[in-house]
């Protein structure tokens, strides 16, 4: 368990290292932002702002997404994997952000929770870059694997009980932030199964580094 100033000095050596917590996605408008996170499952935010664009053009509204052919869709995001799943989710989600929501993206976990596609992670990203509400966790596979190596959780894979061990510690006002930058630490340093801890500024409060290399274990 990290104490509080242990978890402060975390966070704000990752606002040093990366001062723009910010999503890597590409988006101008709410729902666009949406639909990304949506095409960004199995796939890299560098695939996904690859193909947006041209998703966008060709259906530059709400209501022509609504009214897209699925199978037009599918075309424009079929690189980004689990094409078909995905753009069903966008049409439906589209034609339900207009029926019942007055074509705005809503702004509670519980109907983003309601939108064809979203989950919890989403949900949560939606709140935190949207809608600037504190104490948003988005747990993603970063997120969950180095809050985990740090041990600021209990290592759990579960994005829930991850989402929730994180929003007991971490302060409300960073949390959305910090996941991104987390994103950022996960790609440049902190890589699955090569973490670079000899370049790590994490290093002081990883516990991961203090069982495994500062002092490996013994055979
Ligand atoms: Fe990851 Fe190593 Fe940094 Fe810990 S010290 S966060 S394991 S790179």
């Amino acid at each position: 368990m990290k104490s509080t100033e242990e978890v402060r000095a975390i966070v704000e050596a990752l606002k040093e290292l990366y001062p723009d917590g910010i999503c890597s996605l590409d988006y101008e408008k709410d729902y666009e932002l949406l639909f990304s996170v949506r095409l960004a499952a199995q796939c890299t935010d560098e695939r996904v702002n690859k193909v947006t664009p041209a998703l966008f053009a060709r259906f530059p509204t709400l209501e022509a997404l609504a009214n897209a052919d699925i199978s037009e869709v599918e075309q424009y995001i079929h690189s980004t994997g689990f094409f078909r799943a995905k753009a069903r989710d966008i049409v439906l989600a589209s034609q339900m952000l207009l029926s019942e929501y007055g074509g705005k993206v809503p702004g509670t976990m519980e109907d983003l929770l309601k939108l064809p596609g979203v989950g919890r992670k989403t949900a949560n990203l939606m709140l935190g870059d949207v809608f600037h509400v504190p104490g948003v966790v988005v747990a993603d596979t970063h997120c969950i694997r180095i809050t985990g190596l740090l041990g600021l959780t209990d290592g759990s894979k579960d994005p829930t009980k991850v989402e929730m061990q994180l929003r007991k510690v971490l302060p409300p006002e960073e949390s959305n932030d910090f996941c991104h930058r987390l994103v950022f630490h996960g790609r440049a340093v902190c890589i699955a199964r090569r973490p670079q801890c000899g370049e790590c500024v994490l290093r002081p409060w990883c516990d991961y580094f203090s069982k495994n290399v500062a002092e490996p274990a013994k055979d």
